[in-house]
């Protein structure tokens, strides 16, 4: 099912199904700031600058936060002039449209979002009802790229490369839809995660600010330790956020154990081996006390065996991380596909008997595309079969070589 968040201005913005960077007319990035993003205390100065008495901030406040206003003509409080001069000055929202994509009987909805100068980026929301041992949640995983540089063989969205940084409001804003989306239910948001397009340790001063925004009580207003910041392998902003001893989350992609295999599953690790990062990650975890968790991407017959299972728990055991094992989603381009769910349990059991906690991940979303590594799936190029061989071919090759041990130069994925 799709339905849009809003009704479309197709004069000015195209639509999202259009496809990136094809809205006509749209030069570039709206250099208006989005709202989201700005301090609370220098919007209460501007406001006092423009002549408007204070109360007219917490109103303001009340409709950029309150999780129904979707455009600032809902802001009906304010006067209609202050609305214009706002308007001039600001972003309300930085998300122009909002295409909808439900999925799982209407637990998880893929958002297709349409920025200021016609790039698409992805959030995706899961409801999990409520158990005997646990309250319902609300998670929404976030992009803070679009598009992204690592390009893991693994990942539609590394297929598409990198677009862009996003703005921290465009970070943001992602969430004000999502939790706008709830409201209508009476729910609200319980967990967000950074897992969706993009390396938010590439872009980290924004990520930063956004999370700042989203855990502000004058603003979003969620606790620290219900975000999540994953990262696969960027050591010195690991290292950064150590420093910083936030109480977020860290979500490590880890992948494989062994430096010959991630080369190819996350080739960041030639930069970042392996060692490298889990010592970096364990740092942060005794920094701040929050326990990290590792993200494994189960695919069959190239990280699963016992060898990787023990090369696993060789590099975890006794550091207090948790690991999550993901069935692998389908990708194009890839010759590979999800292991057998009795060897990902079997895997599973492997690390628990050695003291490493691990969960086996339900995927979420397959059927619209929202699942790991699946986002910007249709817009990541429809390349010529015979250069889906060759691509596949090089993985089949490459990843062969890692599996006999040996490093590999860069692979070239554009053969
Ligand atoms: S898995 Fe994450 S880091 Fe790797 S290419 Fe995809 S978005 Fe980028």
């Amino acid at each position: 099912m799709t339905r849009p968040e809003r009704p479309r201005n197709e004069d000015a913005a195209g639509t999202a199904a259009d496809g990136p960077r094809v809205a006509a007319g749209i030069a570039g990035i709206d250099p208006r700031p989005g709202l989201s993003a700005v301090d609370p205390e220098a919007l209460r100065a501007w406001i006092a600058e423009a002549g408007h008495a204070g109360y007219r901030a917490d109103q303001l406040s009340d409709a950029l936060w309150g999780g129904r206003a979707v455009a600032l003509a809902d802001a009906r409080t304010l006067p209609t002039s202050m609305r214009e001069g706002i308007d001039r000055a600001f972003r309300f929202d930085t998300i122009i449209e909002t295409d909808i994509q439900v999925a799982d009987e209407g637990r998880t909805e893929r958002a297709i979002h349409l920025l200021s100068d016609g790039v698409l980026v992805e959030s995706v929301l899961m409801s999990y009802p409520a158990r005997s041992d646990r309250r319902a949640r609300d998670t929404v995983c976030i992009s803070s790229q679009a598009g992204c540089a690592v390009g893991c063989p693994f990942c539609a969205t590394g297929e598409l490369g990198l677009e862009r940084d996003l703005e921290s409001a465009e970070i943001v804003d992602q969430v004000r839809s999502a939790a706008r989306r709830l409201a209508p239910h009476g729910r609200r948001l319980t967990n967000i995660v950074f897992m969706g397009m993009g390396e938010p340790f590439l872009n980290l001063d924004r990520v930063l600010a956004a999370a700042e925004a989203i855990t502000d009580p004058r603003r979003f207003g969620l606790g620290a330790r219900h975000i999540t910041l994953s990262t696969s392998g960027v050591v010195p902003g690991i290292r950064r956020l150590t420093d910083l001893a936030p109480q977020y989350t860290l979500a490590v992609s880890l992948h494989a154990a062994r430096d010959p295999l991630r080369d190819v599953l996350v080739p960041l690790n030639r930069r970042w081996p392996v060692a490298a990062v889990v010592d970096a990650a364990s740092d942060y975890q005794a920094a701040t006390g929050r326990r990290v968790s590792y993200e494994y991407v189960m695919i069959d017959r190239i990280n699963d065996a016992p060898d990787d299972a023990a090369a696993l728990v060789a590099l975890l055991r006794g550091r207090g991380a948790h690991v999550n094992l993901i069935p692998m989603n389908d990708v194009a381009h890839t010759p590979w596909r999800a292991s057998p769910m009795d060897r990902i349990e079997a895997f599973a059991m492997t690390l628990r008997l050695s003291g490493v906690g691990t969960t086996v991940r339900r995927n979420r979303g397959q059927e619209v595309g929202a699942a790991c590594g699946q986002l910007a799936a249709e817009r990541a190029g429809q390349p010529t079969a015979p250069a889906v061989a060759r691509r596949r071919a090089l993985l089949v090759e490459s990843s062969a070589r890692a599996l006999r041990g040996e490093r590999t130069a860069q692979t070239d994925r554009r053969r």
